[in-house]
């Protein structure tokens, strides 16, 4: 297999560093799975933190074999420079009969509209592949087990909604599925404290963060009492000033915007990425007026019975697996069995003579074919764009407009005694974690504290961190090294969580995701319709364009819009349009 390369999808190496938290030595080994993951296997002494003057942190540099500093130097954030060597390629063209439907990537949208089309459609096509260019599935979703803690590198949690439940219980996940404690509070830095934000409209009265008249404001502006919209596509910005007020801007939303998109509300379109609230004021005359009107609706046409297999989470939660978020991508491969090809890249697609499509990949055997009557494209767009030049100039320009800023999803274990007493509630660290506005002198995104969210994060005495660091307003996390960037999320944290004397962290894992979330910026969807349009204009019938920048990059997006995609391809194959 050629390795995943910069112009198509790339995933950098990841170093895991072993420290010293003072008392114990921790040794990380291997994961077989992962190879695209690094191991320091020899334990640099304890060192002080703060005798470092270095910008490269001490750990870095210290007690390293010849060959461990060989690889050192190479530890920036560059690109994939330790991914697979590339396989030998055979001429040996492999033609396969006339499949469905192929779609292209495994990641959650690819294997769920896979897994919808072989279950709730497979009368009309049971002929489904979905190939995958890496040699894992699960995409985005990197869930690492060692040594006790188990961390996420992408994806930390996902909203249950009842699509997402769905989806879990047909994967035979429904006993592995762990819910977070409703009850437990989230926080945003502001003027060096950690503000607990309000969890229901109740709470809205009795939360700190914003002031009284900051409330007035928001109260008065969802009931309408603010400036008409105008006539432009508004950013995040301008709508939640607008409607809000600038304190729940720059308290609640900005913040917001770091945790879902790591990005900057100043160009986020508001319609694009929070269509539901966007929709409100549009349908309503006001948020409150749009809110009543959906109650209104929803009252008026009450939904079928829920799916009684399904669980009822309570309250506002975030949900995940007993062995992480991995798990929900490998189970869902699992029943597809041999319908996922890894390490299957796909290189070119041509019409083919008589109908459908014929797709050409790499592969660790050589190159290979396959045919097919329909095709669902769920790589990132910038893939997309790539392999859809030759086809339609049109669609291919419009698909490499959209964005996917850099972020760095950094793991460090405190033991429980470095975390700030003024932060324990009855001993503990509780929550879900927390945001930090931009304008509050951190730069670290958000933190999720991981071992307090879900069961089996940590060894006992240890607190595990989840930080995400870079986004759309700091794409120059891309220049530093692994060590900086454990430096700056390290510096941050002593602000408001860790002890300022507490020893260094045990850093578990620092991965860069160099595209990492579309951004869906003012004129997402316009440049999405441009795209959808120059491909039906250019008779590309029964080709289909999937995966998060089309049905929005939380989770439980991509499994909804799967279930989507899948009835849009079962309707095309039922009516026989490919022929
Ligand atoms: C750091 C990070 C944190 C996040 N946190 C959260 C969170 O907490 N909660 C949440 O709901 N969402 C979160 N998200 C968003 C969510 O993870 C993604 O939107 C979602 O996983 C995207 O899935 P996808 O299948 O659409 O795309 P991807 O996961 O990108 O899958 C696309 C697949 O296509 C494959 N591919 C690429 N090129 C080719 C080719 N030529 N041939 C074949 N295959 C190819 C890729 O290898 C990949 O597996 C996060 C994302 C990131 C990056």
């Amino acid at each position: 297999m050629t390795p995943i390369d910069d112009n198509n999808y790339v995933e950098t190496k990841i170093k895991r560093i072993t420290l010293c938290p003072n008392t114990t030595m921790t040794s990380l080994t291997h994961h077989p799975s992962l190879h695209h993951h690094r191991t320091c296997s020899s334990l640099p002494a304890p060192i002080s933190r703060r005798s470092s003057t270095s910008k490269t942190p001490n750990y870095l540099t210290t007690h390293t074999s010849p060959n461990q500093k060989r690889n050192r130097s190479r530890f920036n954030c560059s690109i994939a420079n330790n991914a697979p060597i590339t396989p030998p390629i055979s001429n040996d063209l492999k033609s396969q009969p006339l499949l469905d439907c192929v779609v292209v990537g495994a990641g959650i949208s690819g294997l769920c509209i896979a897994q919808a089309l072989a279950t709730k459609h497979a009368g009309v096509c049971s002929d489904v592949v979905v190939t995958e260019a890496r040699d894992r599935v699960g995409g985005n979703i990197l869930t690492v087990e060692r040594d006790g803690y188990l961390w996420e590198e992408g994806p930390n949690s996902f909203q249950p909604s009842d699509p997402m439940l769905t989806m879990v219980v047909d994967s035979g996940l429904k006993d592995d599925l762990v819910l977070g404690d409703p009850t437990a509070p989230r926080f945003v830095l502001w003027g060096g404290d950690l503000k607990p934000v309000p969890s229901s409209p109740a709470d809205l009265p009795f939360f700190d963060l914003l002031s009284f008249p900051g409330k007035l404001r928001a109260g008065f502006g969802a009931l309408g009492f603010r400036p008409s919209p105008p006539d432009h596509e508004e950013s995040i910005e301008e709508f939640v000033r607008r409607n809000l007020g600038d304190e729940v801007f720059e308290r609640l939303i900005e913040p917001f915007c770091s945790g879902v998109y790591a990005g900057d509300p100043s160009k986020l379109s508001m319609k694009a990425a929070f269509g539901k609230v966007w929709n409100l004021e549009k349908k309503g005359g006001s948020i409150i007026g749009g809110a009543i009107k959906a109650i209104q609706a929803k009252n008026n046409s009450p939904k079928p019975p829920r799916d009684p297999r399904l669980p009822k989470p309570k309250g506002q939660t975030v949900g995940s697996f007993r062995k992480g978020q991995a798990m929900l991508p490998n189970a869902i491969s699992e029943r597809l069995g041999s319908k996922v090809k890894l390490s299957w890249k796909l290189i070119s697609i041509s019409k083919s003579e008589n109908s459908g499509y014929s797709l050409t990949y790499e592969t660790p055997n050589g190159f290979a074919s396959l045919q097919t009557k329909t095709i669902v494209m769920t790589v990132p767009s910038y893939v997309a764009s790539d392999l859809l030049r030759p086809l339609s100039l049109e669609a291919a320009e419009a698909l490499s407009k959209f964005y996917y800023p850099p972020v760095a999803a950094v793991s460090v274990s405190y033991p429980k005694e470095a975390i700030r007493a003024d932060r324990l509630i009855d001993g503990e660290l509780k929550g879900f974690g927390q945001l930090h506005p931009r304008s509050q002198g951190v730069e670290t995104l958000g933190t999720i504290y991981s071992s307090s969210l879900f069961p089996n994060r940590a060894p006992p005495g240890r607190v595990l961190l989840l930080n995400y660091i870079g986004g759309a307003t700091n794409p120059g996390i891309l220049s530093k090294t692994e060590g900086q960037l454990v430096e700056a999320v390290d510096r941050d944290l002593r602000k408001m969580l860790i002890n300022s004397k507490a020893g260094d962290p045990l850093t578990l894992g620092v991965k860069v995701w160099p595209r990492a979330i579309p951004q869906f910026l003012i004129g997402h969807f316009d440049i999405l319709d441009a795209a959808k349009f120059a491909l039906s204009e250019g008779g590309f019938r029964g080709m289909f364009l999937g995966g998060n920048y089309v049905s929005g990059v939380a989770l439980g997006r991509c499994v909804e819009s799967a279930y989507d995609v899948a009835a849009d391809v079962s309707s095309f194959l039922s009516r026989g349009v490919y022929k």
